[in-house]
């Protein structure tokens, strides 16, 4: 039987070696999971050149062995940091590295006294490196979370029409995911209507959808852990000529910069596709973030499709294509697809059709 977690512990000793360290002290708790399954809120990972040891304190210790199986177990009753430190020591590691970015300043020194005499270097991001490169079975989990967040979405437009709440829409969405076997929203479902559209990350309220409102619905699904992410927008019963051709215009961006995504692609490069469209049409302003981002176990991580990011993208990163335009005091648009990188091209997970003209319900 293949261990794909043993694969992952395997890369990221391939990268300690080379940078020259003989353990890792893991933090954060999506870089735990992804390498020991652990899903527990208290815990730690070390990795060496030999073990994979997690710590946990009693409450974990059976629900350890179920997820973690492939890692040795250490029960740390309190100071979990400092027993992490000392088992450091003990083991005779010399030089061990941990994530700045992951560790507060009260847990870094938690960790340097049970460790003593044991260098500790800050070096964030390796396991976040490993992420961003999907294998097969997390693709097949994104594609299940994208797979529920479609279905959700067909139900929710089914309920648009003006005086309906958008908290309601949304809680329909969440529920229809949650009930067909999503273990949670990846996020907080995003329904935004009419001026509140133009917030690229509204809170959901419990306004009224109202006659020539656009509405922008953010939705994701949680499987096993692997989270999906996408973005419709819809008008409702008449829309003002502005409102359509800003959709226009955001339709042309996704469509062109998703044609482009595929393995060698720049990520700035990218963005530049979909702001050149929407700045040459007159909204430049109006786009104020960047193009996507990688989506995993967390719904935001890397690589990011940023303003000069100058990052290449490489087969099996899973990235969303979002441009949007936002105009205070009259709405917003934005598309947003979840694909998986391919050496020819990029395969869409997101499943909900997306048209060329703005869905009027
Ligand atoms: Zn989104
Ligand atoms: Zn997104």
């Amino acid at each position: 039987m293949r261990e794909p977690r043993g694969e992952r512990i395997a890369r990221l000793r391939a990268g300690l070696l080379e940078a020259g360290m003989d353990g890792l002290v893991v933090s954060a708790p999506s870089n735990i999971f992804y390498l020991s399954g652990f899903r527990g809120s208290s815990g730690a990972l070390l990795v060496t050149s030999e073990r994979a040891v997690l710590f946990s304190d009693f409450r974990y210790r059976i629900q350890a062995k179920e997820q973690a199986s492939e890692c040795e177990f250490e029960e740390v009753e309190r100071r979990l940091l400092h027993g992490v430190g000392r088992f450091a020591r003990e083991a005779g590691l010399s030089r061990v590295g941990y994530d700045p970015a992951h560790l507060t300043c009260a847990l870094r020194e938690q960790l340097a006294e049970g460790a003593s005499e044991v260098e500790l270097r800050a070096s964030g991001g390796m396991v976040e490196e490993l992420r961003a490169v999907k294998d097969v079975e997390e693709v097949e989990l994104i594609r299940q979370a994208a797979g529920l967040a479609d279905a959700a979405l067909a139900y929710m437009v089914s309920l648009l029409r003006p005086g309906a709440v958008e908290r309601d829409i949304a809680l329909e969405g969440e529920f229809l995911m949650r009930r067909e076997g999503a273990e949670e929203a990846a996020f907080e479902v995003i329904v935004a209507s009419g001026e509140r559209s133009a917030l690229p990350h509204a809170d959901t309220t419990g306004r009224e959808l109202e006659r020539g409102d656009l509405v922008v619905i953010d939705i994701g699904a949680q499987v096993a852990g692997y989270c999906s992410d996408m973005t419709r927008t819809f008008g409702v019963v008449s829309l003002s000529s502005q409102a359509q051709e800003i959709y226009r215009v955001v339709y042309r961006a996704q469509r062109a910069s998703a044609a482009e995504v595929r393995a060698g692609a720049v990520c700035g490069e990218l963005d530049a596709v979909a702001r050149g469209l929407i700045a040459d049409a007159g909204y430049g302003e109006c786009f104020g973030h960047g193009l996507g981002h990688g989506v995993g176990i967390d719904v935001h991580e890397g690589p990011r499709l940023g303003r000069d990011e100058e990052t290449k993208l490489v087969a099996g990163n899973v990235v969303t294509v979002e441009p949007g335009i936002y105009l205070e005091g009259m709405g917003g648009v934005r598309l947003e697809d979840l694909v998986v990188v391919g050496d020819e091209g990029a395969e869409t997970l997101t499943g909900a059709p997306m048209a060329p003209e703005v869905p009027v319900v």
